[in-house]
């Protein structure tokens, strides 16, 4: 990978730019808190319940720096997860689906959880840091040859990909739960300190907790081998607390990202997971506030069908007297439907805001499939027409419409797919969005074909 180092880096605007963001930011968070309050049918959430003593402890093997298997999110090469389980407790977390169900025997003889999945958030397994250990891991991941690495994972290390790294622990046992915390914060640094001295490789953060903060010296430390980022899919506190139980605020974060530009560190966000309930208000609000804080990259995506994860959603809902839309996860292709109208409107007001050059979507690969794409389309057509017949000619030039439309849809998944993400002093010839094709399952689009047949 060939890499030139340069002077780009937003520290570079001026005062004046940094003193107009800082506003823009203040009057997202007093819109952001007006609208929590205007949200008052909401009722207010119950504290979740403590959970068992031996679902919260240190696991039984050392932290590692790991290669990791990222298809499309282009976040970095090397994983570095600091605990199994995280006390977050995102309803709509993957990680379940895509890594502890593998450990589920594991779990369930050592730490006493039944189900990895259903008790997502209950158990959070700090891994022992092992300073020898994950000097090995640096000097093997920075001997590593260029040519058996993604260009797309920046040769960066990830904190965190399955966890969060400046989660707060909350154990029944207070002396434990205090070991744990200091262990959690020592370890997290040591880690950073071992990569900055002993190796050339960049880093990624990516949390929900503005814990961060107390790190901000050590990430500045970096330069340009840093970028720092959270996740900020809303910033209605209301609404994230139903799919987001234990982690901090949304307004919260917003303010650590903006005292993060305050010192001039390389931020990215995750305005991510879109949730059903995110209209266009609610997406331009984030985009706006995010703009402000000139990040070098603004990665987006719906919430994706992982395991059990809409169970999770609506079970806890329910149990807090909520009401969510599951509708649009009914069936596959619901999903489908909500996935892509999601993912076309936040290219749509990033387009609006000029943002599109930094946005980065992350379009789920079940996306592709052909004969969903046209089973929906077909089924806009019949909801929209109800009870019109098709001659066969009609039919056919239905069918030769859809080919072009799935045509130009994989043209535009493929677009996202390949993106590399910016890495800050990093120069890359510029990169082009690709083209947002006319909505695919629109009425205006099928009605077009029946004034043309
Ligand atoms: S913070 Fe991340 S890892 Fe933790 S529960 Fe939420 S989405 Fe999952």
């Amino acid at each position: 990978m060939t890499m030139q180092v340069t002077l780009v880096n937003p520290a570079a605007e001026s005062a004046n730019n940094i003193h107009a963001a800082n506003n823009l930011v203040t009057a997202a968070l007093r819109q952001a808190h007006e609208k929590s309050i205007a949200l008052g049918t909401m009722k207010p959430l119950a504290a979740t319940p403590a959970a068992p003593a031996a679902m919260v402890d240190f696991w039984h093997k050392p932290v590692r720096i790991e290669l990791n298997h990222f298809k499309f999110k282009s976040l970095s090469d090397w994983k570095c997860n600091i605990s199994l389980g995280c006390g977050h407790s995102c309803e709509f977390c993957y990680v379940p689906a895509v890594s502890t169900k593998f450990l589920k025997p594991v779990l369930k003889k050592r730490y006493g959880v039944e189900d990895p999945g259903a008790q997502w958030g209950d158990y959070v397994l700090l891994r022992p840091f092992d300073e020898g250990r994950v000097m090995k891991d640096i000097q093997a991941a920075e001997n590593r040859p260029l040519s058996e690495l993604s260009l797309d994972g920046n040769r960066a290390v990830m904190l965190c990909t399955t966890t969060d790294p400046y989660q707060t622990i909350t154990a029944p046992d207070k002396a434990l739960q205090k070991r744990l915390n200091a262990e959690r914060a020592h370890m997290v640094r040591r880690i950073l300190e071992l990569i900055r001295d002993h190796s050339t490789l960049n880093v990624r953060i990516l949390t929900r907790s503005p814990l961060a903060r107390q790190d901000f010296d050590l990430f500045k430390s970096f330069g340009n081998r840093l970028m720092f980022g959270m996740s900020l899919p809303t910033l209605n506190n209301q609404l994230a607390r139903i799919y987001e139980p234990n982690a901090p605020a949304p307004t919260q974060r917003l303010a650590t990202l903006q005292a993060a530009r305050d010192q001039d560190l390389n931020i990215f966000v995750a305005v991510a997971p879109t949730y059903a309930e995110c209209d266009e208000a609610d997406v331009r609000a984030t985009l706006t506030a995010v703009k402000a804080l000139n990040p070098f990259t603004i990665y987006a995506e719906p919430v994706n069908v992982r395991a059990d994860n809409i169970e999770r959603i609506a079970r806890h809902a329910a149990a807090e007297g909520q009401i969510v839309n599951t509708a649009v996860f009914a069936t596959r292709n619901d999903w489908r439907a909500y996935a892509m109208d999601s993912l076309r409107m936040v290219q749509r007001l990033a387009q609006e805001l000029g943002l599109e050059s930094k946005l980065h979507l992350w379009p789920d690969a079940d996306l592709k499939s052909e004969n969903c794409f046209h089973e929906i389309r077909k089924a806009a057509w019949k909801r929209h027409h109800p009870g019109v017949k098709l001659t066969l000619e009609q039919r056919a030039e239905l069918n030769r419409l859809s080919a072009i439309a799935y045509a130009e849809h994989r043209v535009w998944l493929g677009g996202w797919w390949s993106r590399i993400s910016e890495w800050p002093g990093v120069e890359r010839a510029a990169w082009t969005p690709p083209a947002l094709p006319a909505d695919p399952f629109s009425v205006p689009a099928l009605q077009a074909l029946k004034a043309n047949t």
